[in-house]
């Protein structure tokens, strides 16, 4: 497998759409990296731009660091999985994951003993004369990975490819791909709008939006120290202060409104000035009954409840009047708060994320 270094990448099309703005990241060897970002943002041009069916209007294009911008795609050596699966309706599985390889004028026996252990990886043994009608949705898209890992490609490229499946057989599918990519030890680019499959699988995420890469991270990066506030609202669900820095007694804190001030992070200078936003994940609050917690960051009343089984989602109106989410583990009946309720929250300076 390989590295891929993608640097400054831009692609304009005609008629003028600026789809991929400028995009800079290095993809390792051996790496499970995803495009994650909503409808739009340019996931699919920048990896139509990496396989080579998709030229780059600016920017360069590096494998183990050899430059492929103009190298035309059948010769890039990569595979490609689309959500559509793309098979061919009246070739057997057989045909189908073969196809690669008779391109490439290899030996017939060679070729039935890789198809064969293409298909076994993939857990379809048996099926190498079914046409892809006679296969289910996830059978269908084992044999397109099938296809595309039989040519033992540098790096594997997938565009959404678990899309149209269900939920199940959607999680299902996902534990396969990253055991599959795992064992191969393969470079994967994964595409994907949904949040939860990309910090599932990615060992690597880069966001995307408008065409600009918003951050790169680790899963747990860019969940707990998102940067912008793209990423922040983007991923999961956050809570959101816009406000004027002040000086408090306890270092350096946020102005948000109506009296509320927070308490910033000890790594925030107590020089500055001027507006900032910080964001807080609503497992990061603690809620207790008011009263119970003297030196509480915030008092409200609780709005709205939304039972999630092992946890609970509150809607509380702070007494500043903001609206926020706060969740709590379900430790039983009796820990939980109904709406009416007025409660005290709580939480670590260190939990706010300062966005850019
Ligand atoms: P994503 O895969 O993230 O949904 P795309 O890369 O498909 O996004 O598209 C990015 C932008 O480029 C969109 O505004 C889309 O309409 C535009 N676009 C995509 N393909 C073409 C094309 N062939 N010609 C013109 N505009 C395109
Ligand atoms: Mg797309």
């Amino acid at each position: 497998s390989a590295s891929i270094e993608i640097a400054g990448v831009s692609k304009i099309y005609d008629g003028g759409v600026r789809a991929v703005d400028a995009v800079a990241m290095d993809i390792r060897q051996g790496e499970f990296f995803s495009l994650l970002g909503p409808s739009g943002c340019g996931k699919t041009t920048t990896l139509r731009m990496i396989a080579g069916f998709e030229a780059p209007s600016a920017g360069a294009i590096r494998v183990d660091g050899t430059d492929i911008t103009h190298l035309p795609a059948h010769k890039r050596d990569m595979g490609m999985v689309f959500q559509n699966y793309a098979l061919f309706p009246h070739r057997s599985v057989q045909e189908n994951v073969a196809f690669g390889l008779r391109m490439r004028r290899i030996d017939k026996a060679t070729i039935a003993a890789k198809v064969k252990a293409a298909l076994a990886m993939v857990e379809l043994t048996g099926m190498e004369d079914r046409r892809p009608g006679q296969l289910s949705g996830g059978q269908q898209q084992r044999v397109a990975l099938a296809r595309a890992i039989v040519i033992e490609p540098r790096v594997l490229l997938c565009d959404e490819p678990l899309g149209a499946l269900d939920k199940k057989l959607r999680q299902q599918m996902q534990f396969e791909l990253k055991q599959l990519q795992k064992a191969l030890g393969l470079t994967l680019v994964f595409v994907t709008h949904d949040q939860e499959e990309a910090l599932a699988m990615s060992d690597r995420i880069a966001v995307m939006n408008g065409g600009r890469v918003e951050q790169i991270g680790t899963p747990v990066e860019i969940y707990d120290r998102p940067t912008t506030r793209f990423v922040a609202d983007f991923i999961g669900d956050t809570n959101i202060f816009r406000g004027e820095r002040a000086a408090t007694t306890s270092g350096s804190g946020l102005a948000v409104g109506n009296g509320l001030v927070l308490t910033l992070p000890a790594s925030v200078s107590a020089e500055a000035t001027g507006v900032l936003s910080v964001a807080l994940r609503p497992e990061k609050i603690r809620l207790t009954a008011a009263g119970q917690s003297p030196s509480a960051c915030a008092h409200g009343q609780v709005e709205s409840t939304n039972f999630l089984g092992g946890a609970v989602l509150y809607r509380i109106a702070l007494t500043s009047g903001h609206r926020i989410l706060a969740q709590q583990p379900n430790a039983g009946t009796s820990s939980l708060f109904a709406p009416g309720n007025l409660v005290a929250l709580d939480w670590d300076p260190s939990d706010l994320v300062v966005l850019r």
